[in-house]
């Protein structure tokens, strides 16, 4: 058997018998892994109770005898509890709700660098603070849908392809099968679900899809401009994942 250590954010946790837990990690060296943890149940001792959902951890794991075997958790160091979010519900809603978006799309050992970077930038910076849990839900799930290949085309109709500047109109429709968002000419009676966007709002998504991080995460929304954005994208990220996810509904109770 041959022990490995990998960096990595903690997605999900199942009860295994009596005193086992079965958690898939996040690692930046081999992507989703799910490893045993044996009698981490019973025994706070046995790994210091620091097997918390989003935590960041060090790991160090043995393979099973068999290649297809789960490996096993043999050691466990805490580099970041984030404690600042722990202490806020609604920080650890939104933390929530990114670890099982993640969780749900990441297949079993593919790497996904980019995105284990994403969900450590906006995990800090939720923790730390000052950005907004809002803005730095809507920053993740627009470059999560980047990094998983179905981002929204924020900048022209999905349905004619005329470009949002040449269009003097201020009302979008969102349309989620095609991908984005079309212009009032093609959503005319199309009895597409309700719930516009205006241009302005178009151009801060894109700039938080794009932008710089650091500097993006600073962008002042207005209200209206944040409601729309948060529903537009929330609702076409759980359209492409075809699955209600608990974390999400828990977020909402919350936000209500
Ligand atoms: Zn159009």
């Amino acid at each position: 058997m041959s022990d490995f250590s990998v960096s990595a954010i903690m997605l999900r946790r199942i009860n295994y018998g009596d005193s086992d837990l079965i958690i898939s990690f996040f690692t930046k060296e081999r992507g989703k892994i799910s490893v045993i943890a044996k009698a981490a149940k019973k025994s706070v001792k046995r790994f210091g109770g620091i097997l918390e959902l989003f935590s960041l951890l060090d790991l160090v794991c043995t393979k099973g005898k068999h290649r297809t075997r789960m490996a096993f958790l043999k050691e466990a160091v805490l580099k970041n509890p984030y404690e600042s979010i722990r202490s806020d519900i609604l920080k650890t809603a939104y933390a929530g709700f990114w670890a099982e978006l993640t969780n749900t799309w990441l297949e079993e050992g593919v790497k996904q660098v980019q995105l284990f970077n994403l969900l450590e930038q906006v995990l800090n910076h939720l923790d730390k603070g000052p950005a907004s849990p809002e803005i730095l839900s809507i920053l993740f799930q627009l470059r999560f849908s980047a990094i998983a290949g179905i981002v929204p085309n924020l900048s022209h109709c999905c349905r004619c392809g005329r470009s949002f500047d040449d269009i003097r109109q201020d009302r979008l429709e969102p349309d989620f099968r095609q991908g984005g968002v079309i212009c009032l000419k093609c959503s005319a009676g199309s009895g597409l679900p309700v719930g516009y966007l205006s241009q302005g709002t178009l151009k801060q998504l894109q700039w938080l899809l794009r932008g710089d991080l650091d500097q993006a995460i600073r962008i002042r929304f207005a209200p209206y401009a944040m409601a729309q954005g948060k529903k537009f994208i929330e609702r076409f990220i759980l359209f492409h994942l075809g699955r209600n996810l608990k974390s999400y509904k828990f977020l909402n109770q919350i936000r209500s």
